[in-house]
């Protein structure tokens, strides 16, 4: 989708053509992408001549004779191009203005959802869309901006994209301009100091000129004109760069979802203010989750282990008491919590089994999230068996994915004491697929403690 910038670089390419050009006629293909009536639309503009248009955010303003104006968006993939009048519609043109010099003018839009609609110079400002727009970041002043996000407690990333706020911040641009500005993407917009604001301020308006400078980025199908590719995508610092090694410290860029638009950033660089960085490891069993763990404790992480939680927790008088309330006396042994005769209590009957997931679970969650939230700690590692799809995923920062061939599993649980047939039951359990999807980082599990040393160290987690 164009952005600001590329917006900006169609309308210069605009105004090398359109201006004094005059209207002879008008064909529309597609009405739906007309907003005003279609005879309305072509008996006001034909026989009047275009000035040269301008921008407001990503809103094309053709300005013509007698005070009128059309507003255009281009939407998803909406393009401008230069035509011969009279000629014969290209695939996907919505709209044709035919000129009395022989040229034309094509709206071509492949989606559908690009715009034009006609106004006038008294009111475009003053009527909707343009009129619920905020200002554009050169126009924009820090103690405004502050001022504006004392009201919102959402995170950032989604603030700087409410043009009614900020105008002209995209995607793409507001990842970047985070990144520069070193501010988390999940950082509550009313928690930025005055600093900040003016930091974002700053960096918007020197990316987005510099993306001016470059004729925008060619990503997916955007191109300024036939032929013809913005340079900007090159520049890019932290979007589409997820899995990738931070140009400014070497750690990993992560990609998480804010607001269902995904959002690259460094956790190093942009760390989550009063909170540590956040690491999590997963993998099927016996791929050596325990190895991260012991290594990055030498690295001087806190580990922070579901199951050792669990031990603890099971020694604490409330849960004692629920659980006997849950399961009866027959997980008790001298008072306190039996755990081989729970868990073959529960394993041979699921109903059981998630009785106790759903009363364990958030105890566990809730420990971690107090250690996390304590402030005692700058770096965690979470070991947790479903890491992947529950509420701690979208918490870390990175996460680790290990694996190891599935001889070498099998071996260490034999010397585990674990029955292979467990074992090929835990293994078609875990969901592998997922679990990829949702790391940028795996490691071989199947080697030495120290290769799996040498692995981590090129992570650059310290
Ligand atoms: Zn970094």
């Amino acid at each position: 989708m164009p952005e600001l910038p590329e917006v900006e670089t169609v309308v210069r390419i605009l105004n090398g053509f359109i201006p004094n050009k005059t209207i002879k006629d008008i064909r529309i293909f597609h009405e739906k992408s007309v907003l005003t009536p279609a005879h309305l639309f072509k008996d006001s503009l034909i026989g009047e001549t275009f000035l040269p248009c301008t921008r407001i955010g990503k809103f094309i303003i053709f300005h013509l004779t007698h005070e009128k104006v059309v507003i255009s968006h281009l939407r998803m993939e909406g393009k401008y191009f230069e035509g011969q009048a009279g000629r014969k519609p290209e695939k996907h043109d919505a709209l044709i203005y035919d000129f009395t010099d022989g040229t034309s003018l094509r709206f071509n839009d492949v989606r559908k959802f690009g715009i034009v609609e006609l106004k006038s110079e008294n009111d475009y400002k003053t009527t909707l869309p343009i009129s619920k727009l905020g200002k554009e970041p050169w126009d924009l002043e820090a103690n405004e901006l502050h001022a504006k996000y004392k009201k919102i407690s959402g995170p950032i990333k989604s603030a700087l994209l409410d043009q009614t706020i900020i105008l002209g911040l995209g995607n793409i641009y507001a990842d970047e301009v985070l990144f520069a500005s070193k501010i988390n993407p999940k950082t509550p917009a009313n928690t930025l100091s005055f600093e900040e604001c003016a930091s974002l301020i700053d960096e918007s308006r020197r990316i987005l000129s510099e993306a001016i400078k470059q004729g925008g980025s060619t990503i997916r199908s955007y191109h300024p004109k036939e032929g013809m590719s913005g340079n900007m995508q090159n520049e890019l610092h932290a979007y589409g760069r997820a899995g990738e090694k931070c140009d400014r410290c070497g750690m990993i860029m992560r990609k998480i979802s804010i607001g269902g638009r995904g959002t690259t950033y460094c956790p190093h660089c942009q760390p989550y203010k009063n909170k540590p960085l956040i690491v999590g490891v997963t993998g099927p069993i016996g791929a050596g989750k325990s190895s991260v763990s012991t290594i990055l404790k030498e690295k001087g992480f806190k580990v922070l282990d579901a199951d050792k939680i669990v031990h603890e927790l099971y020694k604490e008088d409330t849960v004692k008491k629920e659980l006997s309330r849950m399961f009866g006396k027959r997980i008790l042994k001298d008072g306190e919590i039996d755990k081989k005769a729970l868990l073959s209590y529960v394993v041979s009957n699921p109903k059981e089994k998630t009785k106790l997931e759903q009363y364990v679970h958030p105890l566990v969650y809730k420990k971690i999230d107090e250690e996390i939230s304590s402030k005692k700690y700058k770096k965690v590692l979470v070991d947790v068996p479903l890491l992947i799809g529950g509420p701690l995923e979208k918490e870390c920062d990175l996460i680790i994915y290990i694996d190891a061939d599935k001889e070498t599993r099998l071996a260490r649980l034999i010397k585990r004491n674990v029955d292979p047939k467990k074992f090929l039951e835990l293994n078609d359990s875990f969901p592998t697929k997922k679990a990829k999807k949702a790391t940028s980082i795996i490691l071989d599990g199947s080697g030495t403690l120290d290769n799996l040393r040498g692995q981590i160290d090129h992570l650059a987690l310290f």
